[in-house]
């Protein structure tokens, strides 16, 4: 069969934003190599009525076929034909309502409902736009021109170029020719857009609603300063004269690359001063951060297939948090790296039901709630692991090769290796692909034996497994003397067992040095982790050491390899602790165990996350102060909640204050605290305060109030108003936030018990959420939701996986979880 590729598309839309319809003829020049009586290429949901063929200068019909089934249109041909072949094909489409492809989305003039027409492709999506190759590999530049009413702006991934009248208040827009690039970054925006700009060698500018752009600027100088930051590391500039970050409302992701054109959530890009929080702030900047490293890193170079997609998001996710980094050193942001990515990686990954970071491809590989924290988090700790190997020289001048040698192309998982390996002189292709190529991650049991340490690896996970697994492990230990002297020493693990000779003098022995690893430590003698404790309450180790120590000691208790009632004891050397890392760690370590455990048992965990956090607040204060550090601020938003819950009078009698005044309007509670402020009004407010967070949201134009108030509203111990917010999730949140406060009530220990019933009760209505937010709620509430009904939720999923094939993934590592949970529950019971 012979190949047929596309060169060049030229596509005209004229979008109906009265009947959300939309007219469309797409000119495709491919090239075969060799004579084609028929081309086929991927449709969904087009009205085709006319496909044509250019013969002899003009285009001339052919027959042709639409297989829904296949998602495919096949054209015809009058002859066999080869070389360059160009087609046109005109149709009509739908704007939907689903978040994909060509979509609406709404926004409030003086309270009425006007949509905007906007797309989302990645990963099959283009294809609901326009007839096209819609796969990575087949990448064409691309000319785009859209006809629009003259009161409207259209958006598109190039410049505007030319913009001509035409009759009835109509303008032709036509944008400036794309680089060469795959269909799934191509974006179409028409709406009444306003812009605010920044000029330079690249004109950036920032696009949202009418009246938001005020709140642009902060995004926009980021913008700016993560092309800059790009630029000067990858040594490739960036190849358009634009860039555009434009604010949508309803998005079903959180943002997307487009290249030029990338679009985000509105909490995501625009800051409103006084109500976005630092933790909001932050994320802004991460998230502008992990799309402008996807302009290199999946738009420049895109992978070969889907399967290879770990090389666009984990190296987003790495450069999100590189770029912030370097610009607010003072964030700390690469201890909020192992908290809220290499963590919920591990997490992930310690369930049987887990996959490689380079999925089998296909058709439909998708990003999902059960790849993504594989793909984006564990492949970005990956690359932590290998940088911290090779050193960051090495690591830059194998990125650079890699991608000059790629650009405008598409590359595999061993481009990367071999880039990595020539610049490093390391055996990274054998390192790297037991890291990508099989699924899980190490535990290395570690026992001392005289004056030598010996090193066992196998898989961990949560529940009993016979694996035989092993990985290329480099191992960082440091050692401590008696008489306070410091040693450490670096060495590969390649085999099942190792062994270090260490003699005699060494008192302690802390194996993963800064967590730089992607593996768990399990210490053999309780005397070294005793020793380590003492270097904790001393703050000799490092707060990555620190976090590592107790949150492996955690991974082993969920695993039933250590005690909880060990682990809650080896919190005492955390009394004094007051680091962000190390403490926002074992707040929700003791917070899952708090969910999971019963009775008494809860009683005594309560008991002690009280004391912890009553501790770090009265050090750090409740109210948060000008200049304080920035992880200060993020750590107490987050505490607040949880001392609440342990019933904390000084934490709740706080809090209530400050609600009282937001409840009656007498003054502002600083945008640091106000999430928790709004969740224990909730916690300990009647109907009153749920009056109050009903009206707010419908008033408030903010998207980072809104996610407040969800994240409120979900934290009602009352089970009657509990009910009044479980109906308004279906009744009135958006589409795109339903999965918000459903994800906070599955864990809220006084809602988590209602959610099964509430999911079961609504199942029509809750499979209509968008597939991704659809997964969401399924591993949100079944891991904790389960627990006491484990039977009739197995024997539920059984039935619904025999008839459906939805979520199938997500449900089958939501049951592993519960089980983990269970198990648990049943094992650990402190209070006997
Ligand atoms: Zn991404």
């Amino acid at each position: 069969m012979s190949d047929v590729n596309p060169i060049h598309y030229f596509i005209h839309l004229e979008p109906d934003l009265e009947e959300f319809t939309f007219k469309g003829s797409t000119e495709i020049s491919v090239r075969a190599d060799g004579p084609v009586k028929e081309i086929s290429m991927n449709s969904l949901d087009l009205a085709v009525w006319k496909a044509m063929v250019k013969i002899e200068g003009d285009f001339k019909a052919c027959p042709f076929l639409v297989d829904p089934g296949k998602e495919a249109l096949r054209i015809m041909l009058p002859e066999g034909m080869g070389g360059n072949i160009d087609l046109k094909v005109d149709y009509v489409g739908r704007i939907n309502d689903r978040m994909a492809g060509f979509y609406r989305s709404r926004y409030q003039v003086n309270g009425q409902e006007r949509f905007i027409a906007v797309t989302q492709f990645e990963e099959s999506d283009a294809r609901r736009a326009f007839p096209c190759f819609d796969h990575p590999i087949k990448k064409a530049t691309f000319d785009v021109e859209m006809v629009i009413d003259k009161d409207l702006v259209a958006i598109s991934n190039g410049a505007v170029i030319e913009e001509t009248s035409l009759e009835h208040g109509k303008e032709l827009v036509k944008f400036e020719r794309t680089p060469k690039m795959s269909t799934y970054l191509l974006f179409l925006g028409v709406g009444p857009f306003e812009f605010i700009e920044d000029q330079g060698e690249i004109l950036v500018r920032l696009a949202a609603m009418p009246g938001m752009t005020r709140y642009g600027t902060f995004g926009l100088e980021f913008g700016r300063k993560s092309l800059e930051f790009s630029e000067a590391y990858y040594g490739i500039k960036y190849p358009m004269p634009k860039l555009d970050l434009i604010a949508i409302a309803d998005f079903a992701a959180g943002a997307m690359e487009n290249w030029g054109a990338i679009t985000f959530r509105e909490n995501l890009l625009l800051h409103h001063p006084g109500i976005t929080s630092k933790a909001g702030e932050e994320r802004i900047c991460e998230v502008i951060a992990h799309e402008m490293a996807h302009q290199w890193f999946g738009n420049l170079v895109s992978p070969s297939d889907w399967k290879y997609l770990w090389l666009n998001e984990s190296f987003a996710t790495y450069f999100g948090y590189g770029i912030v980094a370097h610009y607010y050193p003072e964030w700390e942001v690469w201890d909020q790296f192992l908290s809220g990515t290499t963590d919920v990686a591990f997490i992930r990954d310690s369930l049987h039901e887990t996959l490689s970071i380079e999925i089998p491809g296909g058709e439909h590989v998708v990003i999902n709630a059960s790849t993504a924290p594989i793909i984006y988090s564990k492949g970005g700790s990956i690359l932590r692991q290998v940088e911290a190997y090779i050193g960051q020289e090495s690591f830059k001048a194998g990125l650079r090769h890699y991608l000059k040698q790629h650009e405008y192309d598409c590359a595999s998982s061993h481009h990367l290796w071999g880039a990595l390996e020539e610049a490093s002189s390391q055996p990274i292709t054998k390192l790297m692909k037991s890291w990508v190529e099989q699924p899980g991650h190490p535990v290395v049991e570690v026992k001392r034996e005289g004056g030598r340490l010996h090193f066992t690896q196998r898989r961990f996970t949560f529940l009993p497994n016979e694996f035989k697994q092993q990985w290329l492990i480099p191992i960082n230990i440091e050692f401590f003397y008696g008489n306070g002297k410091r040693d450490h020493v670096s060495s590969l693990m390649e085999e099942r067992d190792a062994y270090i000779e260490i003699g005699e003098e060494v008192v302690a022995y802390k194996v993963n040095l800064e967590q730089t690893g992607f593996y768990r430590v399990s210490y053999q003698n309780s005397e070294n982790l005793d020793a380590l404790g003492s270097k904790v309450s001393e703050k000799v180790l490092s707060p990555a050491d620190r976090w590592g120590l107790q949150n492996d000691l955690y991974a082993m208790v969920r695993a039933g390899k250590a005690n909880l009632s060990d682990y809650l004891d080896f919190l005492a050397y955390y009394a004094h602790e007051d680091a962000y890392l190390p403490m926002t760690s074992i707040t929700s370590n003791l917070y899952h165990a708090y969910l999971v455990m019963e009775g008494e048992d809860r009683e005594r965990i309560a008991s002690l996350g009280r004391s912890l956090i009553e501790g770090l607040l009265e050090k750090i204060g409740y109210e948060p102060t000008e200049n304080e550090r920035h992880t200060v601020s993020i750590l107490r938003d987050q505490i607040l909640w949880h001392a609440a819950v342990y019933g904390s009078d000084r934490a709740l009698a706080f809090a209530s204050d400050k609600f009282q005044t937001l409840l009656h309007g007498e003054k502002a509670v600083h945008g640091d605290i106000m999430k928790s402020v709004m969740r224990i009004g909730a916690l300990t407010g009647a109907s009153e305060a749920h009056q109050w967070l009903q009206e707010r949201f419908q008033s408030t134009g903010s998207e980072h109030d809104r996610m407040n108030i969800l994240t409120a509203m979900g934290s009602f111990k009352d089970r009657a108003l509990i009910e009044k917010v479980q109906k308004y999730i279906l009744d009135t949140v958006p589409a795109r936030n339903q999965f918000i406060p459903v994800g906070v009530l599955s864990s809220n220990p006084y809602a988590c018990a209602h959610m099964w019933e509430w999911y079961k009760g609504n199942l029509e209505k809750i499979e209509q959420f968008h597939p991704m937010h659809y997964e969401r709620v399924i591993a949100s509430i079944v891991p904790i939701g389960g627990l006491g009904r484990e039977c009739e939720v197995n024997a539920f999923f059984e039935e619904y996986m025999s008839k459906k094939d939805k979520a199938r993934d997500v449900i089958k590592f939501s049951l592993e979880k519960l089980e983990a949970n269970s198990r648990m529950r049943g094992l650990q019971r402190l209070v006997i």
